[in-house]
């Protein structure tokens, strides 16, 4: 129905905007307490992360994995022969693994009983929406529309030849050489998977490291490993990209560097634009949606989860942001979760992987507050010995020097992705050392590497 009247099959009790992380997986729980749920979805269910972030790369970097086990695979007895690669089989398989992934998102809504509309969302009022001329109201709204690359206003950064994360995902063939602006989570994933597959890459970083959101030792070591297949431009700030030239300028005097593309991942920014936003009253800053501790913007009945809230612009951050918002409307208001921030695990999945979660050596020593930091190597964990052999890596733990918690965990080397929710869950927990000291880790296994620091305290 179109017009301004809003008719009763259209009356929801909440209306979810964004059928991403932060979106489908809120619409799942609050439908499990019994809402009867809109999600409006402009693209694909699953949203950035599902369709064009995390499983698209995931599934092209298990490729380069494959690729280079096969490659190294002499070191231990195997010969396989000749190694090649066959980029239009590997992208097959990216279609396929998202194709699956999104047709589940939609069974599980399906299951749920919720009611999902393809389209973009436009706010009439605080209670009512627009999609493409039908209106739909609720009495709560939850807004998760995400984020979108950011592209800085550096001359020729919006020519053809300049790609996000979002283009780069529909490369057809892997490209001789690639210039990646900014040395990032996005960017050295990339790096990573396109040096690996024989792509000459060079990275051109502002900042003096590599992923800056990294604990230090673990950016430098992740570098150290990337250098050789990849050049860094450290401390070099992009001032002006002809085609796909990027010149750049740094202490040395500058310089410039050509790729056949070059890929823009500068960070993102959330999407809060166009969908009348502010003309309800709805409190933005920096284009952020602001919300407190319970997800809740300024608005009574209206909520925000993910990345368009700008607070930690990653998809598990959005699954729980989603599900505490959840929980402050099935509890009247009146529930006890609330967002924290302090030990949500972040992962670099490049090979090698890098991970941590918790306080970081520098922010502790910014914070002046005393801690206590050891490190060792990840050849202490037969496991990894056996897998990894002499590939560096390292884990290292951060903890109050007077308490004795856990207050940071940083991992480098193979499967580290795997082992760092249970260091979150330690600090979560507020573990102290004794209590981790009394935990049985499975033997052998790459996460005794945190057993191993935890008895160096
Ligand atoms: P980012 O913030 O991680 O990194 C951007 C980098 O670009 C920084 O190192 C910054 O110093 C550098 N930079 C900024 N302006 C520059 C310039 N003009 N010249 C050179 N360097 C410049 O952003 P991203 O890598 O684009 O990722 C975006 C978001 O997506 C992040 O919040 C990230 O956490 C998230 N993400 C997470 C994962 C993961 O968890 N594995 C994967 C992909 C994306």
């Amino acid at each position: 129905m179109g017009g301004g009247t809003v008719s009763d099959a259209s009356i929801f009790d909440l209306i979810i905007v964004g059928g991403g992380p932060g979106g489908y997986n809120a619409a799942e729980r609050a439908a499990a307490g019994g809402l009867n749920i809109l999600v409006v979805e402009k693209e694909h269910l699953g949203g950035v992360c599902l369709n064009r972030g995390c499983i698209p790369t995931k599934t092209l970097l298990a490729a380069a994995k494959h690729y280079k086990i096969a490659k190294d695979s002499a070191d231990f007895g195997v010969n396989v022969g000749d190694v090649s690669m066959d980029w239009k089989t590997a992208f097959k398989r990216k279609t396929k693994t998202v194709r699956a992934l999104r047709s589940g998102v939609a069974s599980k809504l399906k299951k749920h009983k919720v009611t999902v509309v393809e389209g973009e969302a436009s706010f009439i009022d605080r209670s009512t929406i627009d999609v493409g001329g039908t209106r739909y109201g609720a009495s709560k709204i939850l807004i998760a529309t995400g984020s979108r690359p950011f592209i800085p206003p550096i001359p020729g950064a919006e020519g053809p030849g300049v790609l996000t994360s979002r283009e780069i995902l529909d490369i057809d063939h892997i490209p001789e050489s690639l210039v990646v602006i900014g040395g990032g989570v996005i960017g050295v994933e990339f790096a990573s998977l396109f040096s690996t597959l024989g792509t000459t890459v060079t990275v051109v970083e502002m900042l003096p490291e590599i992923v800056p959101s990294l604990d230090g030792d673990v950016a430098a070591l992740l570098r150290e490993r990337l250098q050789g297949e990849v050049t860094f431009k450290l401390g070099a700030r992009v001032e002006k990209i002809d085609g796909t030239t990027v010149h750049f300028s740094d202490a040395q005097g500058g310089g410039s560097v050509t790729g056949e593309a070059v890929l823009m991942s500068v960070g993102r920014r959330p999407v809060t634009d166009g969908m009348g936003l502010e003309d309800i009253g709805l409190d933005i800053r920096r284009g952020a949606v602001v919300v407190d501790e319970k997800m809740r913007t300024n608005l009574p009945g209206i909520w925000a989860a993910g990345d368009c809230t700008g607070k930690s612009l990653l998809a598990h951050s959005a699954y729980r942001m989603g599900e505490v918002a959840v929980a402050d409307m099935l509890s009247g208001g009146q529930g006890r979760d609330r967002m924290r921030y302090d030990a949500i695990p972040s992962v670099v999945y490049s090979l090698p992987e890098a991970a941590g979660v918790g306080l970081r050596e520098a922010d502790a020593e910014k914070a002046g507050r005393k801690v206590i930091v050891k490190k060792l190597p990840m050849q202490y964990s037969g496991r990894y010995l056996a897998e990894y052999g002499q590939d560096p890596g390292f884990g290292k733990v951060v903890i109050d020097a007077e308490t004795r918690a856990l207050l940071g965990v940083h991992l480098a080397g193979g499967q580290c992705s795997e082992i760092i929710w249970g260091a979150g869950a330690l600090i979560e927990a507020e573990f102290r050392v004794d209590d981790v000291r009394e935990l049985i880790f499975p033997h052998p296994t790459v996460s005794e590497i945190v057993r191993e620091v935890i008895w160096e305290f």
